[in-house]
């Protein structure tokens, strides 16, 4: 038995950002002593050997313990190695007790939402949400009798009042797509947690928190009282920008359903998608984070103090609303500030100039711009811009985006990796046509 997996030098407090890359290296899904990089998977199916084993394998699979047994592997929708390895390390990032990977970030939050929730029941949210979750909850779940309230869940009072013997799930992203105002997680949870002291356990209240914009580098959602955190890992946590995939995480008591879910549902994480994530991905998550959000203050500070920008959201500024929030909640493993690489700005002038301004901004660096690129999704090496009112959020009703800040001037910056100098050259260009 190599080294590394004689699990002295494994047990010690080596750091986060060095787990990363390591992995857990004593993986009960596959034994890879004599690989560097771990080995991809790819068989649909798997041999058993006997009448038997098969049997056990489907007795066991998602039962309680299954953690324990080195897993019986029958078929890709169930369980694989490659995608166990990266759920592995996936729940140690987040610090959680379990990981489940579905095959896109939607696919997750359909399964979190979905273990949680039955006809009758409702969903207290944020009023402001990615624009597919948004779909989900206000097109999709309805015909389930599954109803969707919305609230400012920075405001507890309105989020108490909000509260009935129907709601099963407080659901919510923090920063907030696109606007990155921050949501006080633990003062939320202790709310809720209050709310649950008279509920049956059956009845509880359940907080799921998307942490796909602060990445577990920047946010532990479940240190701070969440029960579920999930992901889209095409974003950060992928970072290359080269596959899609989700991820759901929490206490070994999801870890059944969850898998449930999945098998019945389908959306499972393809091995070959799993493999960058796990191999590219993840183990460079910390560093990319780092490197990203150093240059996300220094193109915050400059556009603050451009004089066509009206406004500029980033949770790193001095002038961020909740810069006192942010600095407690947003902390790297070390505990450090770690405000991540998301900003969002909005030009000056009212709602038609600025939403005219910020389209030739915008038009002017897909055209023009090397480091900057038009596209939506967010969290890759490569910088990129898109106007969330018509893009992305465009599912939201427009009169609620307004009212919540998020103006059709608005432009929202996933920055990269590049030089950060480039980044605010190619803006200063872009910015000279506004
Ligand atoms: C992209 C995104 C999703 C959806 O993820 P997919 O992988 O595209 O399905 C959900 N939440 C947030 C905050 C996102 O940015």
């Amino acid at each position: 038995m190599s080294k590394k997996n004689s699990g002295t030098d494994a047990d010690r407090a080596y750091r986060m950002r060095t787990k990363l890359i390591h992995g857990t290296f004593h993986s009960k899904c596959w034994d890879y002593n004599h690989h560097i990089i771990p080995p991809m998977s790819a068989s649909a199916a798997y041999r058993l050997d006997s009448v038997h084993r098969g049997a056990q394998g489907f007795t066991e699979f998602a039962a309680e313990g299954m953690e324990e047994n080195q897993p019986i592997y029958i078929y890709d929708r169930l369980q694989e190695p490659t995608r166990g390895l990266l759920e592995e390390n996936l729940s140690s990032a987040e610090g959680g007790e379990m990981a489940v990977c579905f095959s896109t970030g939607m696919a997750a939050i359909s399964a979190a939402v979905g273990i949680l929730t039955g006809a009758g029941d409702e969903i207290l949210a944020h009023h402001t949400l990615y624009g597919c979750t948004y779909s989900l909850f206000t097109n999709w779940l309805p015909r389930y009798n599954i109803k969707t309230s919305f609230c400012d869940l920075r405001n507890l009072e309105e989020t108490a009042a909000l509260i009935n013997e129907h709601t099963r799930v407080v659901y919510l992203e923090s920063p907030v797509n696109p606007t990155l105002d921050l949501i006080d997680l633990a003062a939320l949870c202790r709310l809720v947690e209050k709310c649950n002291q008279d509920r049956v356990k059956e009845r509880r209240i359940k907080v799921i928190v998307d942490n796909t914009f602060a990445t577990p580098v920047c946010q532990r959602p479940l240190s701070l009282g969440a029960d579920l955190v999930l992901h889209s890992l095409t974003k950060n946590i992928g970072g290359f920008g080269t596959d899609m995939g989700g991820v759901v995480i929490g206490a070994r008591q999801y870890h059944e359903p969850l898998l449930m879910y999945r098998k019945d549902f389908g959306g499972v994480l393809s091995p070959r998608n799993a493999w960058p994530i796990l191999v590219y991905g993840l183990p460079t998550l910390a560093a990319r984070m780092a490197n990203q959000q150093k240059s996300a203050l220094h193109v915050a500070r400059y556009l603050e103090k451009h004089p066509n920008v009206a406004r500029v959201m980033y949770p790193g500024l001095e002038s961020f609303p909740q810069h006192e929030l942010a600095r407690r909640q947003m902390v790297n493993y070390e505990g450090k500030f770690a405000p991540g690489s998301m900003l969002y700005f909005v030009l000056k002038g009212d709602l038609k100039e600025a939403s005219e301004a910020a389209e030739r901004c915008i038009d002017y660096l897909a055209g023009n711009a090397y480091s900057i690129t038009l596209a939506v999704s967010l969290g890759q090496i490569r910088t990129l811009v898109e106007e969330p009112f018509s893009m992305t959020h465009s599912a939201l009703p427009p009169e609620v985006k307004i009212a919540k800040g998020l103006e059709p001037g608005g432009i929202r910056l996933s920055i990269g990796l590049e030089d950060w100098h480039d980044i605010t050259d190619d803006l200063e260009r872009a910015l000279a046509q506004t």
